[in-house]
């Protein structure tokens, strides 16, 4: 791999961890990695920790009334502290030409801007940033020449296998269906954060995973697929596969279907980022396929799950449907996590905020955005509904 430098948007989460790996063990290989900048949200004993081994000339915090305090953390480093949202969109407009955007939710969108802005390549875990801003994120990446690399084990899955885009006839999005697969909705209406968080497969922040609990994950995923690859809802096909072997599948027109397989480790469509065109040695779990002896798959459950059929709804309506599925389901996830609603609650608030929102003329979700300020407007909108719809359910 050729001499870089990158920045390393949400340092301090899961994927930021398993990029701070993958560099580490590519240093360790010889390849030449500098690191810019990095960002974290309020986690200043990892963001230390982590900057001891990256050595990055910046790190930015979320929260401007930490700025002494992230200084204090990171005395003696020689790195330039910043915090406030100011703070994080500088981290993602220095000069690294590749940037991992691993922030959770759409916090992630404008510092993530801030690279594609100035033509970076950015490898994008961050599904809310395009799920919230969808067409004109894609178009911004477009006009400023950005190469957008998908992170999201399933996106890289098909990245990697997309060689006819042309020639397609449809994409299928793998899911592990989270822990609930098999649960009755009772069980599952008396779920606790710390059982919706406990995923079967993948080890990941807590947003995501109850997102996969709910399969909202999958949601996100596929209005992330359709805007990244340019394909309609009804060329996306979901499929439940409890092992997560297969990452996801693209059907050509011959009849021919190709798929990327591997361990359930973020690492690998992390490093493939990290060195495409090309592919570097990962010391990651290798595949044995005697001893899976079998995969298995089966239609999702979109009763049980109606994020899926929600999802598919808002792609329909529009990006601005879209902006305010992802944040309704934001707050709605929040309240869940901090023990304020119950776990059926979630795709109930994202259902009631979009349909609250159906008549706001000043928000509406029935229009697309024609810029950021209006994605804004509606995602603020999305996130007062679905806060008074938590509290109505909170207090009942
Ligand atoms: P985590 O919750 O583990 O990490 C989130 C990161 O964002 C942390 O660095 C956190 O900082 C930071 N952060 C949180 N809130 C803010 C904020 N308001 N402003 C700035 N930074 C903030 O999440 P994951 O790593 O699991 O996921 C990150 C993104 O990648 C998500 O969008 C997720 O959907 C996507 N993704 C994750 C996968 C996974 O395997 N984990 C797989 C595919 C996609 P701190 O911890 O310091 O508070």
């Amino acid at each position: 791999m050729s001499a870089r430098s990158v920045s390393i948007l949400g340092v301090t989460g899961s994927v930021g961890q398993s990029t701070l790996h993958v560099i580490e063990e590519l240093r360790g290989q010889g390849a030449e990695i500098e690191v810019e900048a990095v960002t974290a949200g309020g986690n200043l004993k990892v963001l230390a920790e982590t900057c001891r081994k990256l050595a990055p000339k910046f790190a930015a915090v979320a929260d401007p009334s930490q700025l002494a305090e992230a200084r204090a953390a990171l005395h003696g480093l020689n790195i330039e502290v910043g915090a406030g949202p100011g703070a994080l969109q500088e981290a993602g407009a220095r000069p690294a030409g590749w940037v991992m955007s691993a922030i959770v939710g759409a916090a992630g969108l404008e510092p993530t801007m801030a690279a594609v802005r100035r033509g970076a390549t950015v490898a994008l875990a961050n599904k809310e940033c395009l799920v919230c801003a969808g067409p004109l994120f894609i178009e911004a990446a477009r006009q400023h020449g950005a190469q957008l690399l998908p992170v999201d084990s399933e996106h890289s899955a098909i990245f990697q296998v997309l060689t006819h885009p042309e020639r397609v006839e449809k994409l299928t999005l793998t899911a592990s269906g989270g822990p609930f697969r098999t649960a009755t909705l009772e069980a599952m209406a008396a779920a606790t954060p710390d059982q919706a968080c406990a995923h079967p497969r993948w080890s990941m922040g807590r947003k995501i995973s109850v997102d996969s609990a709910t399969l909202m994950n999958k949601g996100l995923e596929l209005i992330e697929a359709s805007y990244l690859f340019g394909f309609p809802s009804e060329s996306i096909d979901v499929i439940i596969h409890p092992e997560s072997v297969v990452h996801s599948f693209v059907h050509y027109i011959d009849g021919s279907v190709l798929a990327q397989l591997g361990a359930a480790d973020m690492r690998i469509p992390i490093a493939y980022a990290l060195s495409w065109p090309d592919r570097a040695h990962v010391s990651t779990a290798r595949l044995n396929l005697a001893q899976l002896g079998a995969l298995t798959f089966e239609a999702p459950d979109t009763a049980k799950f109606p994020a899926l059929d929600l999802s598919r709804a808002a792609l329909k309506t529009g990006a601005s449907a879209t902006t305010a599925l992802s944040a309704a389901n934001e707050v709605a996830v929040e309240a869940f996590l901090a023990g304020r609603i119950r776990f059926l609650d979630i795709c109930r608030i994202v259902e009631d905020s979009l349909a609250a929102l159906e008549g706001n003329e000043a928000a509406s979700i029935a229009k697309s955005p024609t810029s950021f300020d209006e994605v804004a407007a509606v995602d603020q909108a999305a996130r007062d509904a679905a806060r008074r719809i938590a509290g109505s359910l909170a207090a009942a």
